[in-house]
């Protein structure tokens, strides 16, 4: 199967020109002007449009247990809708609960994704406890090619760790070259406000925000930091959301400390007048850290073109009305999590590029070229250039659409942007040199994803 690109515009963090991309076996074979090429090569036309890199999400939930309910999507939904969107690489939380057996967990979710996915894919493993056993079967996890551990310093006696498993994971961690991810707020001030808002009769979604504010990510962040730079471990900060927790961060950043930070789409177009809203609507904007106050949003888009803010991932969780509707009678029971696996291409390409907020090499790097480099995917992915895998994104930036339940292809029965509008979408999207997206349209072959494996972090660049 060999392809030619031409007349289209390539991207990358560092460099933008017109040039044919040649494809063969794959991966790109050949970059540049009148190429010729073997008779049954298929031709596509770019022209006035861009090639991107193909974008890479670095933090979704597909299959997942979680608050006595599992998440909607398959791996067959979640990546067909991933690559119409323009994303063909997706890394997935492996999520066993604090009851269940890491290695287990790992191979459970490896056989919910194998041969399911059309795009690639790979797993942060989360270390949702630390015993006997953990060690050695971490070291088994990254000798298998899964090279990032998420912990959670929330969600006490769920997924939580203490400090003290926090620092055997790191410890472990920096012994390996294995990169820490973590969801950090503070696990014990987030379930007293809990108990104490709903002992005064607050029951509602609009009571998710306040009981885990602002200084409780804020702790936990700087926590997250203060255990990185005692251990020498590298770190990276899952979905921070606001100003406090910004600040602890690039605090950090500034002493040295081997640390990334990731936004999620959500923080940065929604904010928690979304989860005020009575009943099953405000539900469909639980997710944690919850949505903040507007005030912080020119301060994340800000830290993101200057890339204190790292990448841009969705922390895609699709949980439908039914499903939210458990937390009905308490805000502390509706499953936490809003979908966007989807839409973070045109959206961030709208708002951020569009808008004036990052320019479009920024964007790139953000949600494609960054990723791939913290996570060990590149230069394999998050670039165009010889001998990396054909995951190619030919962005229609003349397009105009509006985002709607309606016409999404994830499964699930709201979507927390119906309404946005898109300027720009992908017009074919190519994961290892096959089409597999035509103008919205999936046309490819679905099982074609693979699990990436990765070698251990070699050298940590701090930009
Ligand atoms: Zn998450």
């Amino acid at each position: 199967m060999s392809l030619l690109i031409r007349g289209g515009e390539i991207v990358t963090p560092d460099a933008r020109y017109k040039a044919e991309i040649y494809v063969e076996d794959q991966t790109v074979a050949r970059i540049g002007t009148d190429l010729s090429v073997p008779p049954g090569t298929e031709i596509i036309d770019a022209t006035g449009k861009w090639i991107f890199p193909g974008f890479i999400d670095p933090h979704v939930h597909i299959y997942l247990p979680f608050m006595a309910t599992f998440a909607k999507d398959t791996h067959e939904t979640a990546s067909v809708a991933a690559l119409i969107g323009g994303t063909t690489t997706f890394i997935e939380m492996c999520c066993p609960s604090r009851t269940e057996d890491t290695l287990a967990g790992y191979n459970l979710w490896k056989e919910k994704a194998q041969g399911r996915s059309a795009c690639d894919y790979a797993f942060h493993m989360t270390v949702s406890r630390f015993d006997q056993n953990t060690e050695a079967q971490l070291r088994e996890i990254v000798r298998d090619g899964t090279t990032s551990f998420k912990i959670f310093l929330s969600y006490k006696n769920f997924f939580g760790v203490d400090d003290g498993e926090m620092y055997q994971t790191l410890t472990l961690a920096k012994e390996l070259g294995v990169i820490v991810a973590a969801h950090c707020e503070n696990a014990e001030l987030v379930g007293r406000l809990q108990q104490a808002l709903l002992a005064e009769g607050k029951t509602g979604p609009e009571w998710h925000e306040p009981s885990r504010p602002e200084s409780v990510e804020a702790e936990g962040t700087a926590r997250f930091a203060t255990f990185l730079e005692n251990t020498g471990a590298v770190g990276y900060v899952v979905h921070l959301s606001c100003v406090p927790a910004l600040k602890a961060a690039v605090d950090a950043k500034g002493r040295g400390v081997r640390l990334s930070v990731e936004s999620v789409l959500p923080h940065l177009l929604l904010d928690k007048t979304s989860a005020e809203r009575a009943g099953l609507e405000g539900m469909q904007y639980v997710m944690s850290p919850p949505l903040r106050d507007k005030r912080n949003q020119p301060a994340l888009w800000s830290a993101l073109a200057s890339r204190l803010i790292d990448t841009v991932a969705t922390d895609h969780c699709p949980f439908d009305n039914e499903q939210k509707l458990l937390g009905r009678d308490a805000f502390t029971q509706i499953p936490n999590g809003i979908p966007g696996i989807e839409e973070r291409v045109s959206l961030i390409y709208t708002y951020g590029v569009n808008r004036g907020r990052m320019d479009i090499h920024r964007f790139v790097d953000a949600l494609s070229t960054r990723p791939a480099k913290l996570f060990g995917l590149f230069p394999r992915k998050g670039t165009i250039a010889v001998g990396s895998d054909a995951d190619l994104v030919i962005f229609d930036p003349t397009y105009r659409g509006v985002i709607s339940a309606r016409t999404q292809h994830i499964n699930n029965d709201y979507s927390g942007f119906e309404g946005f509008a898109v300027e720009g979408r992908p017009a074919v999207v190519t994961v290892r040199g096959k089409i597999q997206v035509r103008d919205g349209n999936f046309v490819g072959e679905r099982g074609r994803g693979q699990l990436l494996r990765r070698e251990p972090i070699i050298n940590w660049r701090s930009n």
